[in-house]
């Protein structure tokens, strides 16, 4: 095997439950999180990687490749995935082996739960290879824990294995919580890390390469009723559930997320509660072009004011905030990032897919906060949930195209 400790470092990793938690307030939200970043940071030093060190203030593992070289000018790298994992049971992950896929249906475990290429056609890219699939009770937690298996595979082979020939400049590596509810990269300390560019290594199949992704904004939709006895209601009572769908009737029909793909922007109602009294609607805005994400906000900033206006009364209020933004804006002004690594995988007989992402990444916040980063495979399929499944040869090639970039940049 190419990388022998690849696929036990993995296996390994995914057997920890580090399931993060949007309910809690602490930074990172589950305490296994920390214990699991503290179990990374031991493996970083004992494999050579210098000044490893854990930032409480952002749950980050930090560590550098030192540069090997005296050439100048070669740009800091920086290599990132993250230790959560989703929303789904990650208690006793039982990661099963499947060496040399036949291509047939696969039984997940003793459960009624199946990999069928009838249902799932992606496995029809596998034949042959070793997949990691789960037992059928949890996911696997390939997402992300085959970007951080591959980063350490990296780092491993750099400073012990046959990478020492490879002339490269400073590489730093960095291994975040709470991805997987979108805040892990909010209290990111881009001075601490201190690189030109970066990558997270937290994508899907083979070949992948983003760097669009959607301008997000969360939206709160507060209404304040008049609740009356319903026989004498008539023009005094002011329904608050009954305004919130007036309010949603009044989006655009069809910008929603099950009628939009590609490109296309959409408001996603999350949830409504409440009562004739007060009742609140949640929203998610999401839109890959900039004035469009701006005009949606716009929308709905008008909607409430019409309204209101109609009510005679300021019912309606909004908590409108931006999320993150399409990394896009950042990464054109420096195509070269995107370049190194489609060249990469070109040298190694990878074609790279270049898709805008419909989601965000934890790139997409820290290319905004002043380090460009977009993202690329790290090769699981079917992520969050039972179906889960990753290839070796994924991964490797995964660990295989961060080494040719790395190559690369010095040049
Ligand atoms: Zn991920």
């Amino acid at each position: 095997m190419k990388y022998e400790k690849l696929l036990p470092r993995f296996l390994d990793y995914v057997k920890i439950n580090t399931r993060s938690d949007e309910a809690s307030t602490t930074t990172p939200t589950t305490q296994s999180q920390v214990g699991f970043a503290a179990k990374l940071a031991d493996e970083l030093r004992a494999i050579g990687v210098q000044n490893v060190h854990y930032l409480t203030s952002n749950g980050y593992v930090i560590g550098t490749i030192p540069a090997n070289t005296d050439k100048t000018g070669i740009r800091k790298m920086g290599l990132i995935s993250h230790m959560d994992t989703a929303d789904f049971n990650a208690d006793g992950v039982n990661p099963q082996v499947l060496e040399n896929y036949d291509g047939g249906v696969i039984k997940l475990g003793t459960t009624e739960f199946t990999l069928d290429p009838a249902e799932f056609p992606n496995l029809k890219n596998y034949n042959g290879q070793t997949l990691i699939h789960t037992d059928g009770t949890t996911l696997l937690g390939a997402d992300d824990k085959a970007g951080l298996a591959e980063i350490m595979t990296v780092a491993d082979f750099l400073i012990n294995g046959d990478g020492q020939k490879i002339p490269h400049g400073e590489i730093r590596i960095g291994f975040g919580p709470d991805e997987e509810i979108g805040i892990g990269a909010d209290k990111f300390d881009v001075d601490d890390f201190d690189v030109d560019f970066a990558y997270t290594v937290d994508g899907g199949p083979l070949g992948e390469l983003e760097y669009e992704t959607f301008s997000a904004a969360g939206l709160v939709v507060n209404v304040q009723g008049k609740n009356v006895h319903p026989g004498t209601a008539k023009n005094i009572m002011v329904n608050a559930l009954q305004v919130l769908i007036d309010f949603h009737n009044a989006l655009p029909e069809f910008d929603r997320p099950e009628k939009t793909e590609g490109r296309e922007g959409f408001f996603h109602l999350l949830k409504m509660d409440g009562a004739v009294e007060a009742a609140k609607s949640t929203y998610i805005i999401r839109d890959h072009d900039k004035e469009a994400f701006a005009a949606r906000k716009q929308l709905v900033v008008d909607l409430a004011a019409k309204m209101n206006a109609e009510l005679g009364e300021e019912r309606i209020t909004l908590d409108l905030k931006d999320q993150y933004y399409n990394m896009a804006e950042i990464i054109k002004k420096d195509m070269s990032i995107i370049e190194l690594a489609k060249t990469a995988m070109e040298n190694l007989g990878i074609t790279p897919k270049i898709e805008p992402v419909r989601g965000g990444t934890d790139g997409s916040k820290i290319s905004f906060m002043g380090i460009p980063t977009p993202n690329m495979f790290a090769g699981g399929e079917n992520m969050h949930g039972r179906y889960e499944f990753v290839s070796l040869e994924s991964m490797e090639q995964a660990v295989d195209t961060v080494l040719e970039m790395i190559k690369l940049n010095a040049n």
